[in-house]
């Protein structure tokens, strides 16, 4: 099999993916808290991921891609109660709404999105197990954990212990030994809670993803742990620490972090109005665009979002969408099969080498003038053209680019049969007239 090279945050370096169990990836995308609409710097691990994804399935590996949804949180609660509804009700609406955008991209639903509800008896139990192993304690219903006990804590964000201590919060103190013990369990009296042994409360959320992750992979660990980069520290960070207590071992072999986004040259917030929703984005430009704009930069740098940047992406994808639809309509009416792949070793190289898709699309780009050139040709080599044209249609699945072709109807055939016997007949003012309608059903391109 290809090798693959992806950077580990861990390690700052690339390394060469090696699976737990050869053959197989697992895979593990920290999911959204579901309390409210996505915005678009939300949606680039869900493309680059499913990227990934599609990619290593690709190379013949069997993946399995899983991705959870936060339906426990302090933010859920205010907020079902602010709109006089359940949590279960809120999270479920938000729920339905992220994944309208997940296929507005093109991306993939994962195989399972575990929800932190259905977890909670091993995360009481995960808790438990952490106290009686001295890795946590208990101050007055809330638990903590004992960050001290882990040696290589700072190991992923890269952080020594005196740069931990100075940045960590001492808000929200309420006993804790040390200023960056952080909480597995907060005590509640409001909203949505579960009984446990050391009473009533709900999970923390770094505790919620490693027991998620502890549940749903046999080996209790993953090949490839990914997130955005503003996951790294300390929610990583903290799941890393508490599966180094619970395991004694590590808990990805591999740690992705996507970059941010950002709206003119500046960081998107909420609290300046300075952000665009996904479902918004998504109504106004199509996903696929949203997709084509997050691919075309490295996972790992920013992307900036500009008028500049978004009317260059949209010629970019146009100028693919009416080569492969030219090249596919052609092919059909030389009645040959378009179900086919092909590979090329430099799109598959640029994907080895840390998924950078920003060359794969150069790539791309490179095929679309070779299939240009093959339909201008007079005679056209229709071997060449069908090469080229699984080419692309490979290139665009592995991307999940999902541009459409039109499949050419009995009727579509006849109509092209008299566009040529009118052109072969010189009867301009007839092949004008059925060249407008060819046109009109989007056959010429
Ligand atoms: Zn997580």
């Amino acid at each position: 099999m290809r090798e693959v090279y992806l950077y580990n945050s861990l390690s700052q370096l690339k390394e060469k993916l090696q699976p737990i169990e050869p053959g197989k990836v697992s895979i593990y995308v920290c999911g959204p808290t579901v309390y409210g609409d996505v915005h678009i710097g939300n949606m680039r691990p869900v493309v680059v991921f499913d990227v990934l994804r599609r990619y290593l399935t690709h190379l013949g590996y069997d993946v399995r891609f899983v991705s959870n949804y936060t339906d426990i949180d302090d933010k859920i609660i205010v907020k079902a109660n602010e709109l006089d509804t359940t949590e279960q009700e809120l999270a479920a609406r938000y729920i339905a709404a992220y994944e309208v955008n997940v296929k507005a991209v093109g991306s993939l639903i994962p195989h399972v999105t575990p929800k932190v509800t259905e977890h909670m008896d091993s995360i009481v139990a995960f808790i438990q197990t952490l106290l009686e192993k001295g890795f946590a304690y208990e101050v007055d219903g809330d638990v903590y954990f004992r960050v001290e006990k882990i040696k290589s804590y700072g190991e992923l964000s890269h952080m020594d212990r005196d740069q931990l201590l100075a940045g960590a919060s001492v808000e929200g103190n309420h006993g804790k030994e040390l200023p960056f013990d952080f909480a597995l369990w907060k005590k509640t009296t409001m909203g949505i809670r579960f009984p446990s042994s050391f009473g009533e409360g709900r999970p923390g959320w770094h505790t919620e993803c490693v027991v998620m992750i502890n549940d749903t992979f046999a080996h209790h660990r993953v090949d490839i742990h990914g997130g955005g980069f503003d996951l790294k520290f300390p929610h990583h960070e903290n799941e890393l620490a508490q599966h180094r207590a619970f395991h004694a071992q590590g808990l990805a072999s591999i740690w992705m972090h996507n970059g941010f986004i950002n709206l003119n040259d500046e960081k998107m917030s909420k609290s300046t109005g300075a952000i665009v929703l996904a479902k918004d984005f998504i109504a106004k430009y199509g996903g696929t665009l949203l997709r084509y704009v997050l691919l075309a930069t490295h996972y790992r740098i920013p992307v900036n979002f500009n008028d500049e940047v978004l009317i260059n992406a949209k010629n970019d994808l146009e100028k693919i969408r009416l080569a492969y639809v030219a090249a596919a309509i052609r092919l059909q009416r030389f009645d040959v099969s378009l179900d086919g792949q092909r590979d090329t070793d430099a799109f598959l190289q640029s994907l080895s080498d840390d998924l950078n898709t920003a060359n794969a699309l150069t790539e791309v780009h490179t095929v679309i003038k070779n299939l240009n050139k093959i339909l201008r040709q007079n005679p056209m080599m229709m071997e060449t053209l069908l090469n080229e044209f699984f080419t692309i249609k490979t290139m665009l699945t592995i991307l999940g680019l999902d541009l459409h072709y039109p499949t050419l109807t009995p009727d579509d055939r006849a109509l092209f049969a008299d566009y040529d016997a009118a052109k072969a007949r010189q009867d301009y003012v007839a092949s004008d007239a059925i060249r407008q309608r060819l046109m009109e059903r989007g056959l010429i391109v």
